[in-house]
């Protein structure tokens, strides 16, 4: 159901899947973002696009060089995290960091003429700060949620925000204020 959501915006929601919360790459941390990230779509289920990214590889994918093998297409690795898909508008499988490449995720937004993006999740240096700078090359306004987002060594976090800020123009806001925008006033 598409009638009512909230025109021109959608949430991105990247790689909160297997090996990235409590698999291979793994964490606590990981898995408080994947939690609180649940808490945060229900209550937006129905009145926004969320859109949710999956890394998913095939074998010998030349990423495996860098990272060895994780979140194989196929495998619980590259599965969205417990009870988070049901809530998604759409699920956009990747091979690259950068969700933009090889997907069909500019074409379904600019279909859904949606120009403005809330992103969040897994890991902030790497394919989270790709897709912020895939979406900043493709003209969209970008607000990351940064206590929804973490990343595989989390002393990258926070000069991965301080980039995104800086090359992207990103805006920062946090799990309750985003939350906040969908409370009936
Ligand atoms: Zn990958």
């Amino acid at each position: 159901m598409l009638h009512g959501l909230r025109k021109g915006e959608a949430y991105i929601i990247v790689d909160l899947v297997g090996d990235f919360v409590t698999g291979k790459f793994g964490s606590s941390k990981a898995v408080q973002v994947a939690m609180s990230t649940l808490e945060t779509v229900k209550k937006m289920s129905g009145k926004m696009e969320i859109l949710m990214t999956r890394d998913a590889h095939i074998t010998d994918d030349p990423e495996f060089r860098i990272w060895g093998e994780h979140c194989v297409d196929g495998t619980s690795g590259s599965e969205l995290y417990d009870g988070l898909a049901q809530y998604a508008t759409r699920i956009i499988p990747k091979r690259h960091y950068d969700a933009f490449f090889g997907s069909d995720l500019d074409g379904y937004l600019r279909a859904r003429e949606v120009t403005k993006l809330y992103i969040s999740g897994i890991s902030t240096d790497i394919c989270v700060q790709h897709t912020v700078s895939g979406a900043f090359f493709r003209g969209y306004e970008i607000t990351l949620v940064k206590d929804l987002c973490t990343s595989i060594d989390e002393k990258n976090h926070e000069d991965a925000v301080k980039r995104m800020i800086a090359n992207y123009g990103v805006s920062i806001i946090n799990q309750w204020e985003f939350e906040e925008l969908y409370v009936e006033k």
